[in-house]
């Protein structure tokens, strides 16, 4: 059965799981904006105030939250041997069910971006933003060794890496002028960066994200700390 969109916009305000937010939507006394509604027909929208069971909420907009993950984090509900991304976040958020849009290793440091908004998170992951665009990620990336002028191309010319179908290309790769080098992916294969620099015959000893599609990374944001953003139009269409 098709989820109702009332039932996610509860889900979304830390109300419980879909499960129990399905039982609130269909078996409470709920009022929006002081009218009683009808399940069946109705439905809950964000802006609204809503009062369930006599208990009033305010429906608010979903939440963007960027990051600055500190090295040591795993970005994992369950992480297995370091803390969580999330024990840097507040309760709340995590009880609205706010995930992140993909994953930083956990030696990785930068951007990283979190929403409840489904929909966003998807749009990252998959690449696409609108119905075209690609989201170009940057990394700048510490080298065991100096990057030569060759490597740079063949990242360029694209890599052949283990257990992918197709070749890997870097959407940009220059040379920072600290010698280290600034790459652009735009997509997300498991350690992907390092498999690719690998596969030039170099090895990743930092690695650090600056940007994420139109999102950078504040150069007055410190690790470990972050801060809620306007998604903007750019991503919410399409
Ligand atoms: N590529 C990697 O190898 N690691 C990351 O954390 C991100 C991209």
């Amino acid at each position: 059965m098709k989820v109702r969109p009332s039932v996610k916009i509860l889900q979304s305000q830390g109300l419980g799981s879909r499960r129990e937010c399905e039982n609130i939507f269909w078996n409470s006394e709920i009022f929006r904006n002081g009218i009683q509604i009808d399940p069946e027909t109705d439905e809950i929208s964000l802006g609204d105030t809503v009062l369930i069971d006599g208990n009033r909420f305010e429906i608010t907009q979903y939440k963007y939250v960027l990051m600055h993950k500190p090295a040591g984090y795993e970005t994992s509900h369950l992480p297995s041997h370091n803390p969580s991304v999330f024990d840097l976040l507040p309760k709340h958020y995590i009880k609205r069910g706010l995930q992140a849009a993909g994953r930083l290793d956990v030696d990785t440091t930068g951007l990283l971006l979190f929403s409840d908004d489904g929909q966003f998170i998807h749009r990252l992951i998959s690449g696409k933003v609108g119905t075209k665009q690609e989201i170009e990620k940057i990394y700048e990336v510490t080298g065991a060794r100096p990057f030569t002028d060759l490597q740079l191309n063949r990242l360029l010319e694209g890599v052949d890496l283990d257990d992918e179908p197709e070749i890997i290309y870097a959407s940009r790769a220059t040379l920072m002028p600290d010698g280290k080098l600034e790459l652009g992916i735009t997509t997300g294969k498991y350690h992907q960066v390092k498999r690719m620099v690998a596969a030039v015959g170099n090895h990743v000893e930092a690695l650090h994200r600056t940007a994420v599609g139109p999102y950078k990374l504040p150069a007055d944001l410190a690790p470990a700390s972050y801060i809620e953003i306007d998604p903007g139009a750019i991503l919410n269409k399409g």
